[in-house]
């Protein structure tokens, strides 16, 4: 164990590419969408516009598979206007369903490692996303037993951090988080006084989330989640 972790008493988890996968669920589908653009553009175009209105599609309506469906419909309304109709708008919405009802897989060692820090700590699950979406992940994954609460958060800000950390009656200094985004579960838990474990995902490629590390004694970067337990036990 760390020494310097003695007083930490509730572990705060990110859930999408930390506990299961979710981000290759998000590039099989935009890999459908650029096959479905593949007469009117190429590769990287469709990607880049896809990408493009995404970003701003989620500053409007947050994250999720209801705004990568709006993305769709906006970026191929760019790409071939004359084309869009009821039969592209089915393909797209049936490339999203697919997406919104993957199958749940765990990471792996998540389950292990999860029932060995519950002896200890109180394991909260803190992520970030559309409600109903997150929820319903939540409802399968199968880790309710280990896991006392979940937060699903809209964003993932140094202040949103706060407000959770006064929630659960944690001290910023006591405030522990694990996840696989230096932008969102690294570097704000960083600014508003927390600790942050950087779990890297290795195919892990939303360019969103890319953000440099902080130069700070209070990150942790481990390369497979079962490594808390050094940290923590
Ligand atoms: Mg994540």
């Amino acid at each position: 164990m760390d020494s310097r972790l003695k007083h930490i008493t509730h572990i705060f988890l990110d859930a999408d590419d930390t506990l299961w996968e979710n981000d290759s669920y998000f590039r099989k589908a935009e890999a459908e969408f650029v096959e479905l653009m593949s007469p009117y553009v190429d590769e990287y175009f469709a990607a880049k516009t896809l990408a493009r209105h995404q970003e701003e599609n989620i500053k409007v309506f947050g994250y999720g598979s209801k705004t990568y469906l709006i993305a769709m419909c906006d970026a191929a309304l760019e790409i071939c206007p004359e084309e869009f109709g009821a039969g592209m708008y089915s393909e797209i919405r049936a490339i999203i369903l697919r997406l919104a009802l993957h199958r749940l897989e765990l990471m792996p060692e998540v389950e292990d490692t999860l029932k060995a820090l519950a002896e200890k700590y109180t394991l909260i699950i803190a992520t970030k996303g559309e409600s109903s979406e997150q929820m319903r992940k939540w409802h399968i994954c199968g880790l309710q037993d280990l896991v006392s609460a979940i937060e699903v958060m809209e964003n993932k800000s140094a202040a949103d951090y706060r407000n959770l950390a006064v929630k659960a009656g944690i001290a910023p200094e006591n405030f522990f988080m694990v996840g696989n985004a230096v932008r969102s579960d690294v570097l704000p838990v960083i600014e508003m006084g927390g600790w942050a474990v950087y779990v890297p995902h290795k195919d892990f490629s939303w360019q969103h989330e890319f953000a440099k590390m902080p130069d700070s004694e209070k990150v942790f970067e481990i390369e497979n989640i079962s490594q808390l337990k050094d940290l923590l036990l």
